[in-house]
């Protein structure tokens, strides 16, 4: 078990104790009220409150339910202390000699409240920060009451909005939606009304062109219909798979359409830190105290985070170890492997060919097909 788990495992204990502890307090406080009201209900059969006052004084219930909740907050505090104990120190290490653009960094949180449909918390953050509104608002607008529809299943709009784009920019999305539609009509509405769209829906006429297996495995499955199970047409009326995967590519094709990533910039950020924090931490601590260390933007070191998050905005040349750009960019191989402009004419120098860096295939010249990464 490494550190990271111990911490982790450290704190679960915690929360399990205080998992426990309020199941216990539940219980108490419980009984405690129970036991107010039935005294009180007593009280009122019997039309004597006489008594009432001293009873309850007697049995101190309020002070045994303060007792407990000052227990159980003493648990809670005491996780808190641990988090703050365990992470709040390391991280600090962890963001040494960041500085952050305030700029950049709220137009990253506003298209981030726009992404999740916080519009009012947008426009405050507009208003108090004094920047721009973002040409995205209407976009998102848009794109939160479609994705608000697809995920209660219902279609219109996002056909509306794929109409409109698919002469522009032509895309499988108008397909699976009316398909998705002919489909949801044989569940609801009934084979005939699934027809009838078929037939008289010109979208649907149009995006049937040079798809005739396809429409003809949805005019199969529909004379099926409800008997499909274990027949290869059932794929079709698998909801469970079929609309997230719809919602997917809505997303994907609005995302392309302006040119902006699928996820939240901001989102993708903050999972890329947490997986690099604990080598950003060691690697801060081990030189924050070497006074030679230059300090830059660049880590000497690679951190591993997995594919999830390589986007290919940037190339590093193997052999130079610098980054690429236009004056230097990156150029391919015979082999398929890519090194610097520059390097290449290094490695070239008055020779006729030369060997790959990283594997053994010769190239010949110098006048080498440039990459362009977008
Ligand atoms: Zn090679």
């Amino acid at each position: 078990m490494n550190s990271t788990q111990q911490e982790g495992s450290s704190l679960l204990k915690d929360l399990e104790r205080i998992k426990k502890k309020t199941r216990i307090s539940n219980k108490i406080i419980n009984g405690q009220l129970d036991q107010i009201i039935a005294e009180i209900e007593e009280a009122k059969i019997n039309n004597d409150f006489s008594q009432l006052k001293d009873k309850l004084q007697n049995q101190k219930p309020l002070t045994k339910i303060k007792q407990t909740y000052n227990e159980c907050y003493a648990y809670f505090s005491k996780m808190g202390k641990n988090m703050d104990k365990l992470f709040k120190k390391n991280l600090q290490y962890g963001q040494e000699h960041v500085e952050l653009d305030s700029r950049v960094l709220t137009e990253l949180i506003k298209n981030h409240l726009l992404r999740d449909g916080e519009f009012e918390a947008y426009e405050l953050l507009v208003k108090e920060s004094g920047s721009e509104e973002s040409h995205f608002h209407q976009f998102f607008a848009e794109i939160q009451t479609i994705v608000k529809d697809l995920k209660e299943r219902k279609l219109e709009s996002a056909i509306l909005w794929a109409e409109k784009r698919h002469k522009r920019s032509p895309s499988n999305l108008l397909y699976e939606l009316l398909k998705q539609r002919v489909i949801q009509l044989v569940q609801t509405e009934g084979i005939n009304a699934a027809v009838n769209f078929m037939r008289n829906s010109d979208s649907f006429q149009e995006q049937a062109q040079g798809r005739l297996y396809e429409i003809c495995l949805i005019t199969y499955s529909v004379l099926l219909w409800p008997n499909l199970e274990n027949t290869k047409y059932y794929y079709l009326y698998d909801d469970e798979r079929n609309w997230p995967r719809i919602l997917n590519l809505f997303l994907e094709v609005a995302s392309k359409s302006q040119n902006i990533l699928i996820k939240s910039e901001i989102r993708t950020v903050f999972s890329a830190g947490c997986l690099a924090m604990p080598k950003l931490i060691k690697y801060n601590q081990i030189t924050r105290n070497r006074s030679s260390e230059v300090l830059t933007n660049d880590i000497p070191i690679d951190i591993e985070i997995g594919k999830d998050y390589k986007y290919h905005s940037f190339f590093v040349c193997p052999v130079s170890r610098e980054v690429t750009n236009t004056d230097n960019p990156p150029v391919l191989l015979k082999c398929g492997h890519v090194i610097s402009k520059l390097s290449a004419h290094k490695m070239i120098a008055n020779k006729q060919k030369f060997k790959c860096p990283t594997c053994p295939v010769e190239t010949k010249g110098a006048d080498l097909p440039e990459l362009i990464f977008i």
